[in-house]
């Protein structure tokens, strides 16, 4: 059974809404449009989305979109569809970080109105020399002494495109001494001469992310601002924003661990490496640890709320083994994905005591306790298809290791008869061609009669119904439990042998499923019809997860 798990976040939430601290609460997912999302992101759209719906507030989705260059119109389009399909609804519009510009170019001059920001002429190299590092204090910028009138004059230099890029930037005046870096009078605004997905070429300066994000919880009123450890240092600036601005808000951030799994990456920029370089097939590729990825794989977003309350939220960054992913998905398809055969590596089985041309039609429940899911048709002829490994010559095999066809013995076929391997046909190689069997009368749906016992039940096609479907198998992504974590470049650490396909068998009521459709073949494991490629009477599926973790030793 699956527990939820801890989450001092909650905690903070349920405080303050009992001590009634806001009338509502309001959280924000703000990502940067520069990617598509990943595991990572998933987890806090269940944190930030989840914990509004569970206190009954509302959730803001915000494209933190101050950084044209990296920026597409792409990423907005796909973030917003995985967050829909993860099951959420943002509240009102969706916002843009681009859309408080005039705002914050506003807040920019009340700083330097009140002396409290400057325009800086140091290279970032000087720039850097002159900020020191945490153990040594560093040293005023030459500029940090311009006048207020001077300043105001440069800004405006600035916004205009007057001034080339990088030749200055703004920044706050705090304390070129504190221990904490972000407070060493960082950037507010830098000039970047490049269009923008939203603001097109109103812009030629754009504030940073510092400058951005926490005036932007503000104007939206949010009042809690979960995000992530790496911003921790950062608060104190957050909140120096909010105290020296005349902002509407004061929110307050707090921090949470990333999530990361092993086996693969959880890096924008890495993800977009590997998207790059061509070796996987996109972003949504079903091997990435995207969320569209994870979708085209067959994960449910179901099993990724699971996954979610799974893992502790916790103030450390942590590393999760994938097959607690891979456990939720399991559970849930076990719980939910109807049933259906499908014949890997097809040998050809002739009944001899069944008419040729006839057809009879066997029915099956779709799922072993769930008679909502409804039956199939699985027609039976005398031409039928088996895997290559359920059957076996040599009947020395013991019963207990070898529960599937042997020569001379019986074995009952999946909601069908019970039938016995008669002989074999081999080709010139010596390869196994055919077999011929017999059926056991009234075998269907009864148990074996008398001095009959079947091996064990194993799945099968009908020759003439059966449909060619493609099948594609993956393996993890990297073959290194860190893969960022290594010796060498992350790259290096990649599964060749990540992806295969094969052309399978599958039953006639399952060729014409609608894209997404998930099943278990039954002894094969879980696989979903695949988003784009698949077509009624054409499928092609994808290998969501094995039926057993073939991965803990
Ligand atoms: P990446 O390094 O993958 O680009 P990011 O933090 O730069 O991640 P953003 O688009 O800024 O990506 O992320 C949006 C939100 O998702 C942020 O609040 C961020 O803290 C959160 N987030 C990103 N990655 C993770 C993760 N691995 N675990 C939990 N939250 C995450
Ligand atoms: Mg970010
Ligand atoms: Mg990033």
């Amino acid at each position: 059974e699956i527990k939820a798990s801890s989450n001092f976040i909650r905690n903070i939430i349920e405080e303050d809404v009992k001590a009634g601290k806001q009338s509502k609460i309001v959280t924000r997912f703000p990502p940067e449009p520069n990617g598509y999302l990943h595991i990572g992101h998933a987890r806090s759209i269940w944190l930030n989305f989840g914990m509004a719906k569970e206190f009954g507030g509302d959730c803001n989705l915000r494209f933190d979109d101050t950084n044209p260059e990296k920026e597409e119109q792409e990423y907005v389009d796909s973030i917003k569809e995985d967050v829909r399909w993860l099951g959420y609804q943002w509240s009102g519009d969706v916002k843009y970080a681009s859309e408080y510009f005039d705002q914050f170019y506003e807040w920019a001059l009340h700083l330097i109105k009140e002396g409290k920001a400057y325009v800086c002429d140091l290279s970032a190299k000087e720039s850097s020399e002159y900020r020191g590092w945490a153990t040594k204090p560093g040293k005023d910028s030459p500029y940090r002494s311009r006048s207020i009138e001077e300043n105001l004059l440069l800004i405006d230099k600035m916004r205009k495109g007057e001034l080339e890029e990088g030749s200055c930037v703004l920044r706050a005046k705090i304390d070129m001494a504190s221990p904490n870096m972000n407070l060493r009078d960082p950037i507010l605004y830098r000039i970047r001469k490049v269009p923008h997905h939203q603001t097109g070429d109103k812009w030629c300066i754009y504030p940073s992310y510092d400058f951005a994000h926490g005036q932007e919880d503000s104007i939206e009123g949010i009042t809690h601002s979960i995000c992530t450890l790496e911003f921790q240092d950062h608060r104190p600036l957050y909140e120096w924003f909010h105290e020296n601005l005349p902002v509407p808000s004061k929110p307050k951030q707090y921090e949470f661990g990333r999530l990361n799994l092993n086996y693969t990456v959880t890096s924008k920029r890495k993800l977009k490496q590997l998207v790059d370089s061509g070796f996987v097939n996109g972003w949504n590729d079903p091997r990435m640890p995207t969320v569209s990825g994870m979708r085209r794989r067959g994960y449910t977003p179901a099993s990724l709320k699971t996954f979610c309350d799974m893992v502790p939220v916790s103030k450390s960054n942590s590393v999760i083994d994938v097959s607690v992913l891979e456990r939720a998905i399991r559970d849930d398809l076990n719980d939910n994905a109807p049933r259906a055969m499908c014949v890997m590596d097809p040998l050809k089985v002739v009944i001899t005591n069944f008419p040729e041309g006839e057809v009879e039609d066997m029915v099956a429940a779709s799922h072993p306790s769930k008679p909502e899911l409804g039956e199939r048709t699985l027609p039976f002829t005398r031409e039928l298809l088996i895997d290559r490994s359920d059957f076996n010559e040599d009947s020395s095999l013991s019963r207990k290791k070898f529960k599937r066809l042997v020569l001379g013995e019986w074995v009952r076929l999946r909601g069908a008869y019970i039938i016995k391997a008669n002989e074999v046909v081999k080709d010139e190689s010596g390869e196994i061609s055919q077999i011929n069997a017999s059926l056991i009368p009234d075998t269907v749906g009864n148990d074996a009669p008398e001095g009959i016992r079947p091996r064990g039940v194993i799945h099968w096609v009908s020759e003439k119904y059966g449909v060619p479907a493609e099948i594609r198998r993956y393996d993890r992504l990297f073959n290194h439990e860190s893969p960022d974590q290594g010796d060498e470049d992350f790259m290096t650490y990649i599964n060749a042998d990540s992806l295969s396909v094969i052309t399978a068998i599958v039953e006639p009521s399952v060729a014409n499923c609608q894209a997404e459709t998930s099943f278990q073949f039954e002894r094969e494991g879980y696989f979903v019809a695949d988003r784009y490629d698949h077509a009624a009477g054409k499928p092609v599926f994808n290998m969501t997860i094995g039926l057993r973790d073939t991965w803990a030793s």
